[in-house]
């Protein structure tokens, strides 16, 4: 880094070499406009950019970070574990240590897999459903991101949303001919061609919507009925919304789940996993392939151990509180300069909707984005160095390092940035 590199110099050498500059879609700022910050480095609950520029950050990669940035557990791991050598293609036994700390932690999980990020999870997760019960079609809802293979990607939420792609192209109509994309929070009704329902149990890539009372134990029965396994994509919520994730908070059990993000640390690592019966059908003990030449490599898997090492009861009980501060400061500034505004809460996981009514699915998750105002006011928080998603359709990532100091700040300068969103909507006010 010299000391002439800007955001502005790096996003336009990297345009020259990397589609759109980034390597992830949403990463780009397309749909909030602007330059993306280019980041030198993070501590804790902050990031500073190649400019020196300090950022009060609730993206937290998505919630992969969930200790808040270079944690010095997981940065002693990492460098301890590289010592030893970052990869074998033989067994290593922190992938055993790793398997068997998800399943302790989530009831009714018996076996899992690692892999090496959360679209593995889920593209493997639907063929294994597919292969043990010799069915086709899978079930999905809309605005539920289930990571970028073909045969998830109709109706996803997440980067898909934000790039106005209904769909994405290079998918053949014969990759996504046996995907039936249904509304959330409304259980649909399967026939005994159904393999395998997925869903985010707590849907969190159209902003954070809340499962309706009734939803997750509904598809439960539906897929009872029908012979039809039930995937819970946990990668945003494994881990985070409590520890055993949504199943163990919601008491529903599916046959599979799906992780990602915080089992990680912040390195690339996925798992996917459910009853030994199910999984017993994976390779090398039954027909369905699997494999990946990283899968459970000893960087991740020393960082998810130190990543849930830390994770205890009390962990969640702070992680809870703070996200429930942070939901009421929002809420109360978004009121006080006259916003239409809906800030859901699971646990320590938060959305921000601009809508005078409770989001419920993706239709109602696109008219709120549609109003402009997550645009505006997430430019107003980047100016005063608070980052939150580039996009309407991603949650808030407090972590356990966002201090109530920070929330404090961070309630001020929503404050102000707030009143600037009011400014430029009042009527006569020049629309950007
Ligand atoms: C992020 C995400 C994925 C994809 O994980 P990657 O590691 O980005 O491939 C899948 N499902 C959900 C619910 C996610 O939030």
């Amino acid at each position: 880094m010299s000391s002439t590199t800007t955001n502005a110099s790096l996003f336009e050498r990297a345009q020259r070499r990397i589609p759109g500059g980034v390597n992830s879609p949403v990463r780009a700022f397309r749909s909030v406009g602007g330059t993306p910050y280019f980041v030198s480095r993070g501590e804790g609950a902050y990031v500073w950019d190649v400019e020196g520029r300090r950022y009060l950050d609730y993206v937290q990669s998505y919630g992969a970070s969930i200790l808040g940035h270079a944690h010095p557990a997981v940065v002693e791991a990492v460098r301890a574990a590289a010592g030893r050598g970052t990869t074998y293609g033989a067994p290593t036994e922190g992938e055993v240590r790793l398997a068997e700390e998800l399943c302790a932690r989530v009831p009714g999980l018996e076996m899992v897999r690692l892999v090496s990020s959360g679209t593995e999870a889920t593209m493997s997760a639907l063929r294994l459903a597919r292969g043990a019960t010799g069915r086709s079609k899978i079930v999905k809802f809309a605005g539920c991101y289930h990571g970028h293979s073909d045969a998830l990607l109709a109706g996803g939420g997440s980067g898909v949303a934000d790039q106005g792609l209904a769909d994405s192209a290079g998918v053949t109509a014969g990759a996504v001919a046996d995907t039936v994309v249904a509304p959330y929070n409304r259980v649909p009704a399967l026939d005994r061609d159904v393999a395998v329902v997925m869903v985010e149990p707590v849907a969190a890539n159209m902003g954070l919507v809340p499962p309706a009372p009734g939803f997750l134990e509904g598809l439960r029965a539906a897929c009872d009925r029908v012979g039809a396994l039930l995937c819970f994509d946990e990668v945003i919520t494994g881990f985070r919304v409590g520890p055993g994730g949504a199943s163990r908070r919601f008491g529903v059990l599916p046959d599979l789940w799906c992780f990602g993000k915080v089992i990680g640390g912040g390195l690339p690592l996925g798992a996917f996993g459910g009853r030994e019966a199910v999984m017993e059908q994976l390779a090398p003990l039954g027909p369905v392939y699997q494999a990946g030449t990283l899968s459970g490599n000893p960087l991740a898997t020393a960082a998810g151990l130190a990543v849930l090492a830390e994770l205890d009861d009390a962990a969640y009980a702070m992680l809870d509180g703070r996200a429930s501060e942070l939901a009421g400061m929002l809420g109360d500034v978004m009121v006080d300069a006259d916003l239409p505004v809906q800030v859901p809460r699971l646990g320590p996981l938060l959305g921000l909707h601009f809508s005078d009514a409770p989001v419920t699915d993706y239709d109602e998750a696109r008219a709120a984005a549609e109003t402009g105002i997550y645009r505006r006011f997430f430019g107003a928080m980047l100016e005063r160095g608070v980052a939150i998603a580039p996009g309407p359709f991603e949650a808030m990532f407090p972590s356990l390092a966002h201090g109530h100091d920070d929330l404090e700040r961070t309630a001020d300068l929503a404050a102000a940035a707030a009143a600037d969103v009011q400014r430029l909507l009042a009527p006569g006010a020049a629309r950007s």
